[in-house]
């Protein structure tokens, strides 16, 4: 790397960490004794999470253990040299898991939809049968904050829900705990840092899937209502810490909450001068990466 881009290095790396760390302290993602096994893609998100794990596991006042996981799932021209030959350079214990899900996916899905539905399932279902085998109390997982607003603004579109994903996730068999340290930092970050440390990145379209066009359309979406609000992404990650309960009207949420019936002045709309809208109530801001 050019050594005029160290100063920059530091300073991505310093306030990815702090995203990360700020993640993992909120929401108690890591405790004392947990053995964390974080899923090593190949892609950037997943290099950038081992690395700054791992530098938070060794400041941590606290003990707890990493074990890098990839999974190759047998598509066509994978090679995986170059990531496993990284592993090796990592002071992290690690192990390659095989297992040919890509035959399974084109066999049963139509040539054109995606495969990435039940590719991402069946990855999934051996990743955490793996971390049952090798005695991880948490599993990994490298989603940012596009990620979950993406996910969110897909949720509404498509599905009438209102949901993303949680930094921390309880599996429904509850034999697995699913965390994601990165959700507070930005794409873009990641995207930078992994260019600056030069991480062998294992292409993600050797399964040939179509592209996720919806997914990509969002993204597009997001870019244009930025445009307009440039704290778009901040504001609806803010807003996934802040619900207002009693604006909404899911009847089982309302009655477990004990809303039902709740008297409110307002007529719904949140005012913008009401509180921060890019952040919680003062004391609890967002750590969110610029
Ligand atoms: S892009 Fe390919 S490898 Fe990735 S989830 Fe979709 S089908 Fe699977």
């Amino acid at each position: 790397m050019d050594g005029s881009l160290a100063p920059l290095l530091e300073s991505l790396e310093a306030q990815l960490g702090r995203a990360l760390g700020s993640c993992v302290t909120r929401f108690r993602l890591i405790e004392p004794g947990d053995r964390v096994m974080v899923c090593v893609s190949g892609g950037k998100d997943s290099y950038t999470l081992l690395t700054l794990l791992e530098r938070l596991r060794r400041r941590a006042p606290f003990q707890f253990e990493l074990l890098a996981v990839h999974l190759d799932q047998g598509q066509p021209g994978y090679d995986g040299t170059r990531l496993q030959a990284w592993l090796e350079r990592q002071s992290v214990p690690f192990r390659i898991l095989r297992e040919d899900t890509y035959s399974v996916v084109v066999s049963k899905v139509p040539e054109d939809k995606t495969y990435c539905s039940l590719c991402s399932r069946l990855r999934r279902g051996v990743l955490y049968n793996a971390a049952q085998e090798l005695g991880c109390s948490k599993i990994a997982l490298g989603h940012h904050r596009d990620d979950a607003v993406e996910t969110l603004l897909l949720n509404l579109i498509y599905t009438g829900a209102l949901a993303s994903m949680p930094p921390k996730l309880v599996s429904k068999d509850k034999r697995n705990v699913v965390i994601r340290p990165l959700l507070f930092a930005r794409e873009a970050s990641i995207a930078r840092y992994a260019e600056l440390m030069a991480f062998p990145i294992l292409p993600c379209d050797l399964c040939g899937s179509q592209p996720q066009l919806k997914r990509k359309q969002v993204k597009t979406l997001l870019s244009e209502l930025e445009r307009i609000a440039p704290q778009a992404r901040e504001s609806m990650l803010a807003a996934m810490a802040n619900v207002k309960a009693a604006h909404l009207f899911d009847a089982d949420l309302s009655a477990r909450l004990g809303l039902e019936g709740a008297l409110d002045e307002s007529d719904g709309e949140v005012s913008p001068f009401s509180g921060p809208p890019r952040a919680e109530a003062p004391g609890r801001r967002l750590p969110l990466l610029r």
